[in-house]
């Protein structure tokens, strides 16, 4: 029998999507149409003009992510493994153990993502999978990734994620044994009474699950060791693993104790019928609260639900016409403010830090503190928007305070990127945007640019 859970090859979806060009055949299915409805409600609910150039391509983007994202329901593992395995002879019995028979054989940092069963945001998935081959026969080697894919593109948790892998490589590779290991990182929830300003968490969850058959049922064998040694060479810090089962809650959605309950009844049914066109059982008991703690999430970035106070700040009269006269003036730095956002394209979240850089007098007085650059960072990090504009606000925001010298630099993982598979994990994006003195005076950039190395 097959693992449940495997659903059939959707050729319509899959050509639908070759190469990135979509045919219409994708655009008016019902399930792409009910998404971008969906959508449009909560784009709605979050306050904004769904006719804005920037948002109007939104809904499509966003149910063209969420359908490919989720494309493992129609996907086989059957059709990436049966036609890859190769015949390998191996060492003869009683010489050693190798290739065909016996020996282990490890698949390292296969890059996956996937999307969280609580709370419907992506998560990623750095992939190992350690096999013993048996009966003279090996996998190839590019397959043990397509297989991971089938159970990373759904709706999923961790552990989960890892037992579905490993018993489907178990059912049809029919090895000695399989061991599968995930580290999972998921983004925090931004909060601003939490400790998210603490910037050592990175801005993330991490958990390492497990998952073994056959001759790695046993997790304290010297199999298990020997798969855990061979990771321990990649820098895997194998001592957090969670063993089969002993995993709770990771999604901070649940985790988080201040309760979230949706007044918008309109934007909780726009989510369960993403979900419904994903094809998901809403009854399914996991499924239970995922709209209202996907909402959560979402409505942090309401159109301006956060206040900005600047009055009572900044120059004085006497001091903006001293503009210009660079003696006797320092170059100012506020390092690494955090900020969170989420992409207006994709209503994905994308999350740094931003430095700031002014000039202000040589006698110790600086025009404004640490928190209010970093309110001013928020209220335009809390909502839609996209990198190149956000650095761009805080810059005209705060140049006028400052005296109009201000250079703005914002570095940002974009989760879009990744999720959709363009670019790697850890890829990063930087924006820059320069006022006043900073936009001609090369040197005073670098000055700055070099702080923000030193710093880091
Ligand atoms: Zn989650
Ligand atoms: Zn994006």
């Amino acid at each position: 029998m097959e693992p449940k859970g495997e659903g059939h090859f959707n050729l319509e979806l899959e050509n639908g999507m070759k190469n990135g060009c979509i045919d219409l055949a994708f655009e008016r299915q019902p399930e792409t149409l009910a998404i971008q409805e969906a959508v449009r409600v909560l784009l709605q609910g979050l306050g904004e003009d769904i006719n804005r150039e920037g948002i109007k391509k939104t809904p499509f983007r966003v149910a063209k992510a969420l359908r490919e994202g989720t494309r493992g329901y129609k996907l086989k593992v059957k059709d990436f493994v049966q036609s890859a395995l190769f015949p390998e002879a191996g060492l003869d019995e009683g010489v050693g153990q190798a290739g065909g028979v016996g020996g282990l054989v490890v698949v390292r940092d296969l890059d996956h993502y996937s999307y969280c069963e609580s709370c419907l945001l992506p998560f990623q998935v750095r992939c190992h999978i350690g096999y013993v081959p048996s009966g003279q026969r090996v996998l190839g080697l590019s397959k043990f990734s397509r297989v991971a894919d089938v159970f990373a593109k759904r709706l999923q948790d961790p552990q989960r994620l890892a037992d579905d892998i490993c018993s489907a490589l178990q059912h049809w590779v029919k090895p000695s044994g399989v061991a599968v290991v995930l580290q999972c990182s998921h983004i925090h929830f931004p909060s601003l009474d939490m400790n998210f300003l603490d910037s050592s968490h990175h801005g993330f969850v991490k958990l390492l699950v497990s998952s073994g058959s056959g001759a790695f049922e046993d997790e304290s064998s010297d199999l298990w060791g020997e798969f855990l040694s061979l990771l321990k060479f990649k820098g895997i810090n194998t001592h957090n693993l969670c063993r089969n089962g002993s995993v709770k809650e990771w999604c901070p959605s649940v985790k988080s104790s201040s309760k979230f309950s949706p007044s918008d009844s309109e934007m909780v049914s726009a989510v369960s019928s993403i979900l419904r066109s994903l094809g998901e059982d809403l009854s399914r008991k996991e499924l239970v609260g995922t709209p209202s703690r996907f909402l959560k999430w979402m409505m942090s970035f309401q159109n301006a639900n956060l206040e900005m106070k600047l009055g009572g700040f900044g120059y004085g009269e006497t001091d903006t016409k001293s503009k210009g006269e660079v003696k006797g003036r320092r170059l100012h730095s506020e390092l690494n403010l955090p900020f969170w956002s989420m992409c207006e394209h994709h209503l994905l979240p994308f999350y740094g830090v931003v430095h700031i850089g002014y000039f202000c007098p040589d006698d110790g007085y600086t025009p404004i503190g640490e928190s209010l650059v970093q309110s001013v960072v928020h209220f335009y990090g809390f909502k839609l928007q996209v990198q190149e504009r956000m650095t761009r606000q805080i810059a005209e925001t705060l140049s006028p305070l400052v005296g109009g010298d201000i250079i703005v630099v914002a570095e940002a993982g974009h989760s879009c990127m990744i999720s959709r598979g363009i670019e790697k994990f850890g890829s990063s994006t930087a924006t820059i945007a320069v006022m006043g003195r900073f936009s001609t005076d090369l040197s005073a950039r670098s000055m700055f640019l070099d702080s923000i190395q030193k710093s880091s």
